[in-house]
């Protein structure tokens, strides 16, 4: 061990748990650059402001967990807590809702950074894969992203996650419904932290999970009953689409999401087997984030998902993935001037693609095997002094422990022919 570890509430990735999540995030991004979206990348930080304006001041997000810095030059900046906002900055920047081809459809991949406090599936660096249709209102670009979210975790085998979805209205509605909500919590029994978030964002408290305060609840005014025509029209049609897809859901009028800029569509994926960090995913519509940041009005609709708890999720229903074999042929050299020519051989080999490894710092045969066995390659290389003189190479079969001669020559294609 060294001196140092990994940050608390941070966890490193390693072979052969590594290729998991690669894995993860790879069947993640497939449907959605089969859907039209591109890939963007953006920094891993932004000017604090663009995450309080952005995200909400009043977030927990923002209030709690957000790593805050200042620069040597004066300048104040975060680590990203979430996508949406820097991915809506970096195209707005772009000019990309000004090349007249909305909705401009982005997919990123990248590392997250929350000050929370660390338990299973909760980090204070971790992983997401996330989307986002940008400048376009139309409630199929809501019931793409839901549909195509199902389809990655369906391709992943997991089957165990439902989907919860709610509106949260527009301008229009929304503030009524806040007035409606804020009276009623007023009259309640709650404590000093909860009352505060009564008077700056409402709708979060019917968010918390604690009893004592679920309990009160109950009989609370729903935004359903005061969502304005429209907004019940377009969730109407949201919900419609996705049953047409054979997506099942589940309607959740407390379902409020940590984040201010959520306006209409909300949705969150939940698997069962996560005990209390069950959340995997989210997302929803922010049709005012765009202005929220000094942009335009561009509707906009997006989500994110976790790689760390899908990873968990995975794990929980048992699922094994199939990782592809990192290593199909495995050379072994006996002597120095086999050592050259196998060396030699590896390196066409895996121009020519074959995933290829080479048994280094002069192992003898005995200790070499064993890392060909390792390194669950379908074929050993073997070659010493006497089949080099011959012009030939040894090629083990692993599973069935076969050796026949190859001439050296051909040995590329030969191991080609036999690998396809
Ligand atoms: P939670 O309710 O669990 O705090 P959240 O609402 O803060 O989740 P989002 O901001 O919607 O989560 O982020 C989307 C996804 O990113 C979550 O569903 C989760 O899978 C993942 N995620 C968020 N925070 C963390 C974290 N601290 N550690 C690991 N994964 C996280
Ligand atoms: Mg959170």
């Amino acid at each position: 061990m060294s001196t140092f570890q990994a940050p608390k509430g941070t966890y490193d990735l390693i072979p052969p748990e590594s290729a998991k999540y690669l894995a993860v995030r790879e069947a993640i991004a497939a449907p959605l650059k089969n859907s039209g979206y591109g890939y963007i990348e953006t920094p891993g930080f932004e000017n604090v402001e663009l995450f309080s304006r952005g995200v909400g001041e009043s977030t927990d997000i923002v209030s709690k967990e957000m790593y805050a810095f200042e620069t040597k030059g004066g300048t104040k900046l975060a680590l990203r807590p979430e996508g949406t906002a820097s991915v809506l900055r970096a195209a707005l920047q772009a000019n990309l809702h000004k090349l007249g081809n909305l909705p401009v459809k982005l997919w990123y991949s990248g590392s997250y950074y929350r000050y929370e406090r660390p338990q299973k599936g909760r980090y204070r660096h971790f992983s997401q894969v996330g989307a986002e249709a940008i400048g376009a209102e139309d409630p199929a670009l809501d019931a793409e992203l839901i549909i195509l979210a199902d389809q990655a975790y369906r391709t992943l085998g997991l089957s165990q996650f439902r989907i919860l979805l709610n509106s949260l209205g527009d301008k229009e509605c929304r503030p009524v419904y806040r007035d409606a909500l804020q009276g009623f919590l007023r009259g309640l029994e709650l404590d000093e932290d909860t009352r505060r978030r009564v008077e700056i964002n409402p709708l979060r408290v019917l968010d918390d999970k604690r009893a004592v305060v679920q309990k009160q609840l109950v009989g609370a005014p729903l935004l359903r009953d005061y969502l304005c025509d429209a907004c019940k029209a377009y969730h109407e049609e949201v919900r419609e689409l996705l049953t047409a897809a054979g997506v099942a859901y589940q309607d959740d009028e407390k379902l409020v999401r940590g984040l201010d800029y959520y306006t209409r569509t909300t949705f969150e994926f939940v698997h069962d087997g996560l005990g209390s960090q069950s959340a995997v995913g989210g997302g929803g519509r922010y049709d005012g984030l765009s202005e929220m940041i000094g942009g335009p009005a561009l509707p906009s609709v997006g989500w994110a998902l976790g790689v760390d708890r899908t990873v968990l999720a995975l794990e929980a229903e048992g699922i094994e993935l199939e990782l592809p074999a990192t290593t199909s042929v495995f050379a072994v050299p006996l002597g120095e001037e086999a050592r050259r020519v196998l060396f030699g051989l590896v390196t066409e080999l895996r121009r020519a693609g074959v995933a290829t490894d080479f048994s280094y710092a002069g192992k003898g045969l005995k200790g070499a095997m064993k890392s060909a066995n390792r390194s669950g390659a379908r074929y050993a290389l073997v070659a010493g002094e006497r089949d080099l003189a011959e012009g030939v190479v040894q090629l083990k079969d692993m599973q069935s422990g076969e050796q026949s001669p190859v001439a050296l020559a051909d040995a590329v294609d030969a191991i080609r022919e036999r690998l396809a």
